[in-house]
């Protein structure tokens, strides 16, 4: 999810102080997130500025790391029969 400057409202999302859910905007305010809550006024600073591309990358190296931990198990079998 891409934030601009302008505020826009997060769908199904829980404001975390007041319960009510479709009342938070996000919003980029010198390159920081931030969501505000127009139900109650809470507002919270989101460090998910890179989190999509670390998750990306995590999940691409486990499934990396599984094939590679898979391979050898099937190579080394046949091998040792
Ligand atoms: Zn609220």
């Amino acid at each position: 999810m891409a934030f601009t400057t302008k505020k826009q409202f997060i769908a199904g999302v829980t404001c975390p102080k007041c319960a009510e859910m479709d009342k938070i905007q996000a919003y980029t305010e010198g390159g920081v997130n931030y969501r505000e809550c127009v139900s109650c006024g809470f507002k919270d600073e989101m460090r998910l500025a890179s989190t999509p591309r670390e998750l990306q990358t995590r999940v691409n190296t486990d499934a990396a790391e599984i094939a590679n931990q898979t391979q050898p198990v099937r190579l080394v079998d046949p091998k040792a029969q």
